[in-house]
């Protein structure tokens, strides 16, 4: 099957895999995991920080990040596409008693005038606002990339009100390949950066986040408060060292095969895409009235052994990872376009599909 659901669908290589048997391991909660400890030093160092701490998922590394910031009454600000928002269960309230309120704006890209204005008064009855929540690249505003100079404006408002920058850069890496700037650069727009190894870095597990001495001291309370705490680490952090080596530099590619696969789409009939919308390694689409569900284009491309991620109705994401090569992009169009031709609107489903990740 050639599988676009999501960039977590890959699978260890055997390269990783033999970078997992080999690695030296210990007790990371004693702090005494060398490849644990290697992976956050080398991490930290990219993105110009002092410390960082491996964490289970992205989701952990999020919530540990915004809990170091904020206290139980809270708000946090973010766009309205946010994951942190929309696709962690609800873990600012269940797990932090932060309130989050959410900001509209084009492509999950929130500007400096977006957010003027949005931080509370000192006034009993208000939230105390305390964080301000970047997404890069932008999943559900469609793997954009901030411009530099945009998160360099969103950090002197932000520090300048009294707040505090969380990035979720779940795919950091495919933004920085395309942005035009450094991790470094990012380093200094942010307090608190997550970084997720198990997207398009192809690792089956782990996220880092990365911040000052103190702010990290901090995030390793939360993480065993949260029950992320772990012992011989090093098993997985290996893969995530390996994937630094060798999986990094080839995230042009994954762009470049959901460029070439975008073009091919907009010219089906019935699909809605502009290509120039295509920025990284997700592809969003909408299937013009008429034509059918997303859930009933996924089936018919169950058919020919392609699968993609339906949201809502109409909705369709198509995601390139280290598992699709340039081979398999027209084999998906022509996919697209015969499940396409043969009609898909009479289809039976059941459900409305599963929700990206
Ligand atoms: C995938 C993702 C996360 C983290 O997800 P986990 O499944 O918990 O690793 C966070 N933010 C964004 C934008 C993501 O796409």
């Amino acid at each position: 099957m050639i599988d676009l659901y999501s960039d977590t669908v890959t699978c260890p290589t055997p390269g990783m895999r033999r970078a997992i048997s080999e690695a030296v391991v210990g007790d990371d909660m004693l702090g005494e995991d060398p490849t644990v400890n290697q992976l956050e030093a080398r991490v930290a160092g990219m993105l110009g920080k002092q410390a960082a701490v491996f964490t289970c998922s992205g989701t952990q590394s999020n919530q540990i990040g915004l809990r170091t910031h904020c206290q139980p009454g809270d708000e946090l600000l973010i766009n309205s596409t946010g994951h942190i928002a929309n696709f962690e269960g609800g873990a600012p309230a269940a797990l932090s008693g932060v309130t989050v309120r959410t900001i509209e704006a084009p492509k999950g890209l929130l500007s400096p005038d977006d957010v003027c204005g949005m931080v509370n008064a000192d006034d009993q009855h208000l939230c105390e606002t305390r964080l301000l929540c970047l997404e890069n690249t932008t999943n559900l505003g469609g793997g954009c990339v901030y411009p530099l100079q945009q998160m360099q404006q969103l950090a002197e408002w932000a520090w300048s009100s009294g707040l505090r920058m969380h990035l979720d850069g779940a795919r950091l890496f495919n933004a920085t390949a395309e942005g035009g700037y450094s991790l470094e650069d990012v380093g200094q727009c942010f307090d608190t950066i997550s970084i997720c190894f198990s997207k398009g870095l192809g690792c089956p597990m782990g996220s880092i986040l990365v911040g000052n001495r103190k702010q990290i001291h901090r995030a390793r309370r939360i993480r065993k408060l949260f029950g992320g705490a772990l012992r011989q680490a090093g098993m997985v952090a290996a893969a995530a060292l390996y994937a630094l080596d060798n999986n990094v530099d080839r995230l042009r590619e994954d762009h470049e095969n959901a460029r070439r696969l975008a073009a091919l789409l907009s010219d089906i009939d019935g699909i809605l895409l502009n290509a120039d919308d295509v920025e990284t390694n997700l592809i969003y689409f909408e299937i013009a009235e008429g034509f059918g569900s997303a859930v009933q284009l996924n089936n018919a491309l169950a058919d020919f052994g392609v699968r993609m991620c339906p949201l809502g109705n109409s909705r369709m994401r198509a995601v390139t990872h280290l598992d699709v090569n340039a081979d398999d992009i027209p084999v998906v169009a022509s996919a697209v376009r015969d499940a396409m031709a043969s009609g898909i609107a009479d289809r039976q489903v059941m459900g409305t599909g599963p929700h990206p990740k």
